[in-house]
C-alpha cells in the first residue's frame, strides 16, 4: 500500500476578519492578501484553525 501521497489539509483562519482558507500541509500558509478589517490595508493574520482529514 502506498501511503506517501496522503496529505493533511490545514484550515487557517485570519484572527482579524475570520476569513478561512484551507491549504495542504506542505504548501504552508495562505497568501497574506489584504485584510478588510485592517484600516491600513494590512495583511491577514493567519493562524492554524484545525486539521482536516
Ligand atoms: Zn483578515
Amino acid at each position: 500500500m502506498e501511503v506517501m501521497l496522503i496529505m493533511k489539509r490545514i484550515e487557517y483562519m485570519c484572527t482579524h476578519c475570520g476569513k478561512k482558507e484551507t491549504r495542504n500541509e506542505n504548501t504552508g500558509r495562505p497568501n497574506p492578501g489584504k485584510c478588510p478589517r485592517k484600516s491600513n490595508g494590512g495583511p491577514h493574520v493567519w493562524v492554524k484553525n484545525r486539521v482536516l482529514n
